[in-house]
């Protein structure tokens, strides 16, 4: 049991570590592009953009259960999501990629997976401010995930980067929730992740944010 948590650890916090290492820095030339920008391909432009709208999906959800139960921990957590979403549009922009949020109109989103999820979720988080926090906790599940997945799909660093701050923020917001639903004597059980993954997180310290972290 230890060594798969260890396993688990190392796959879930480490990847940044192997990942370039295994991707390597070949790969098939994709012509000259706009200025002297580094090339992204469709896949991860079309991640990019998945993710942008993903932050937005938790910045709204959590703006509408402060609405509805008025607690702070949905404030806090909504404006580092926004932080997220600024960054991934910096990366946007940065690739010359169009913003799926650019008219940012609450509750509504382009990706109708997120467009059907953020309806659900609403619809579970008015049931009571326990069913509320249990939302944010598996948002925060689903985004660890998607954050994995997304980091592993591609080996440019400047993307890895960002998705690594963003996913060590969803294993604090995590922490925040699960925190706050225990708080109610309350047992967390893992909703979307492996069980084992989501008891690492749960086991280990909040993180601090990206600025002291070096980057490579
Ligand atoms: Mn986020
Ligand atoms: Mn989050």
């Amino acid at each position: 049991m230890k060594s798969y948590r260890t396993l688990v650890m190392a796959t879930l916090l480490g990847a940044s570590m192997t990942l370039p290492v295994l991707a390597g820095n070949g790969g098939p030339g994709k012509g000259p592009g706009v200025g002297a920008l580094p090339q992204i391909d469709a896949n991860e432009a079309a991640t990019l953009s998945f993710m942008r709208e993903e932050e937005k999906l938790a910045r709204d959800v959590y703006l509408d259960m402060n609405d509805l139960w008025d607690a702070v921990i949905f404030v806090n957590i909504a404006a580092s999501e926004q932080q997220h979403m600024d960054t991934l549009l910096q990366l946007l922009d940065k690739y010359g990629l169009p913003d799926p949020a650019e008219l940012d109109i609450p509750g509504w989103f382009s990706d109708q997976n997120l467009q059907t999820l953020y309806d659900d979720l609403v619809d579970r988080g008015r049931a009571s401010y326990a069913e509320a926090l249990q939302v944010g906790a598996l948002i925060e599940e689903v985004d660890i995930e998607d954050l994995q997945l997304a980091i592993e799909e591609t080996d440019n660093a400047d993307l890895q980067n960002a998705y690594e701050n963003l996913m060590r923020g969803s294993r604090n917001h995590l922490r925040a929730f699960v925190a706050e639903i225990e708080r109610a004597g309350v047992v967390y059980e893992a909703q979307h992740l492996d069980p084992a993954i989501v008891d690492v997180i749960l086991d280990s310290p909040v993180e601090r944010g990206g600025s002291s972290k070096k980057r490579n």
